[in-house]
């Protein structure tokens, strides 16, 4: 199985000053160094993805093949679905590409509701997100109400097959999918483990309807709430391969201590 990739979150926060801090934190005393076993990302506010990239490429790199890496990568938050033109205040998987980046949030709930992104602007987002090889991470999950109802599987079902039916099951070679229920989002609910596996289970055998190597192949985070207490059961599910942190990755050494939990 493949690593399990950890995402931080920081959506709509920090400071340039903020953000050097949390950044030398990361690096004092190397805390975090190069490991095989997990991968690291952050996404950082998208005005600010260059200079954390600067600083990643300075403190955290290791040689592979002769080449340089970064041990921890740079996911954005949001992507256009245009790659260049008069589309005033976008910003395009290339130019992203440019900056370093290798992962790319789509779908992620806030985006959903603040922003109206409906599944067919997703799955374009996901088309010129590969066409430019980044990694999307399509994020999944139903609201409160879907919950108390019985229908989290319908609502996720749903998620997938209307990116399927508009782009096919190639889309999903090579993407991430973040289970994320909304209604755990920002709140400190701790979500059932079984729970999760359960869901995530189910996303996985969705997938493999259309293709059992692609489901097989996939990786699928959680995220919601996730903190130093409850990190370690999640990843013990056996289909959660990853988690996607918001609220408890904005303090620096509360993500770096659940990274060296997984250790
Ligand atoms: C998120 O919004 O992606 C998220 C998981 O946030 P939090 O960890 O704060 O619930």
């Amino acid at each position: 199985m493949t690593s399990p990739l950890i995402i931080g979150n920081w959506k709509l926060n920090g400071t340039r000053q903020k953000i050097q801090e949390s950044l030398s934190i990361l690096t004092k005393e190397k805390i975090i160094q190069y490991k095989k076993h997990i991968d690291v990302a952050i996404a950082p506010p998208i005005v600010y993805l260059s200079l954390v990239n600067d600083y990643l490429l300075k403190n955290c790199t290791y040689f592979s093949n002769q080449t340089k890496h970064k041990y921890i990568e740079l996911c954005a938050q949001n992507v256009d679905i245009n790659l260049s033109g008069a589309f005033t205040g976008d910003i395009s998987a290339a130019m992203l590409k440019d900056l370093g980046v290798k992962y790319v949030l789509i779908g992620h709930s806030e985006r959903r509701k603040y922003h109206k992104e409906n599944t067919t602007y997703i799955a374009k987002k996901i088309t010129t997100v590969k066409k430019i090889k980044l990694i999307p991470i399509l994020c999944i999950g139903e609201n409160q109400q879907d919950y108390d109802s019985g229908s989290t599987q319908l609502t996720c079902a749903y998620q997938i097959d209307s990116v399927i039916n508009l782009t096919g099951i190639q889309a999903f070679k090579n993407t991430i999918i973040a289970y994320e229920p909304i209604w755990a989002i920002g709140n400190g609910i701790n979500v059932c483990p079984k729970h999760v596996q359960s869901i995530h289970e189910f996303i996985r055998q969705r997938i493999a309807l259309h293709d059992t190597h692609i489901a097989k192949q996939i990786l699928i985070q959680y995220g919601g709430s996730v903190n130093l207490n409850n990190a370690i059961q999640l990843l013990e599910q056996k289909d959660v391969n990853g988690l996607l942190i918001g609220a408890a990755s904005l303090n620096m050494n509360t993500f770096i201590q659940i990274i060296q939990t997984i250790e």
